[in-house]
């Protein structure tokens, strides 16, 4: 660990508990994320909401737990199937900092999440519109409500803030060695 990741320059946010609307519980997720990058994961955030009970809360631990299926998503998942005692999640909303990748997407099409809401796009990653909508695969027995880009600014922001600090670390390093192996 050092210090960079502890460091992390955002600070949480407090929305108005009057109105939990979308933006309020994607805050929520947002603060899982802060913990994510204070422990050095890629800070990618989620909670799960019942019936306007928010029953799961997780971040991204792919690093802690060296298991590249710990993402959040997948956490929150798991996390309200063992609340409900149910894998059927279809009356539940996902919030999630980032768009699903391919195996998160899927497992809310496994566990038939009702509603996915998130943050930032992902061109790249993304199964909820950005590289490919999940939806389109028209033999699938579960349709997602996909609601994008919630708060998306922020969401964008501390992912590419992250892999910025990230990257000056690593060149830093570097020099670092340089500098060793040339004296
Ligand atoms: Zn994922």
């Amino acid at each position: 660990m050092n210090k960079y990741f502890s460091e992390c320059p955002f600070a949480p946010l407090y929305p108005s508990e009057l109105n939990q609307d979308d933006i309020y519980y994607m805050k929520k997720a947002y603060n899982q994320a802060l913990k994510a990058w204070k422990i050095g994961e890629v800070p990618i955030g989620a909670v799960i909401v019942l019936e306007g009970r928010i029953i799961a809360s997780a971040h991204n631990l792919v690093e802690q737990n060296k298991d590249a299926s710990a993402h959040a998503e997948m956490l929150a998942i798991t996390q309200a199937s063992n609340i409900i005692g149910d894998w059927r999640l279809n009356e539940a909303t996902l919030y999630v900092t980032k768009e699903p990748c391919p195996m998160c997407s899927g497992a809310c099409i496994m566990s038939r999440v009702g509603r996915v809401v998130f943050g930032s796009s992902d061109k790249k990653m993304g199964f909820l519109g950005g590289a490919i909508n999940i939806n389109e695969v028209k033999t699938l027995n579960h349709t997602l409500q996909i609601s994008p880009n919630i708060l998306e600014e922020e969401c964008t922001n501390l992912i590419q803030a992250f892999f910025e600090m990230k990257r000056a670390f690593a060149s830093e390093n570097k020099k670092i060695k340089d500098t060793n192996a040339n004296t």
